[in-house]
């Protein structure tokens, strides 16, 4: 069964398209998930402070700092991020301000 085919279960499910003992087969994966809809913090990145050193682009556990084609970090993918802080922790320059999610 490929990922397309999994289907998310509902009532409306037969249990033949479910996977022998409710198994999921693979690995959860944040791109399949908006996983930015569980921030509860919001990194605010403030490009008139950022050096471009890139130091918090590989620390990000869900990709969400986004770099452009020339190599530069642009703004955050705020679908994905899930608002860990991590990013706001590494950034030696205080490029990246750390705020309560409006919701
Ligand atoms: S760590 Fe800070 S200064 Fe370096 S690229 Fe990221 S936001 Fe910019
Ligand atoms: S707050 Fe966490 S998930 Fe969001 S961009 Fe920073 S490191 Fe990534």
């Amino acid at each position: 069964m490929s990922k397309k085919e999994l289907k998310t279960v509902s009532p409306d499910v037969k249990w033949k398209d479910i996977t022998p003992g409710g198994v999921i087969p693979y690995a959860g994966n944040a791109e399949l998930f908006k996983t930015g809809d569980w921030r509860s913090m919001k990194p605010i990145w403030l490009k008139e402070k950022c050096k471009q050193c890139l130091l918090c682009y590989p620390v990000c556990p869900d990709t969400s700092i986004l770099i452009d084609q020339e190599g530069k970090r642009v703004d955050f993918d705020f679908d994905h991020c899930k608002g860990c802080g991590v990013c706001v922790k590494v950034c030696p320059f205080k490029a990246i301000d750390f705020v309560e999610e409006d919701k």
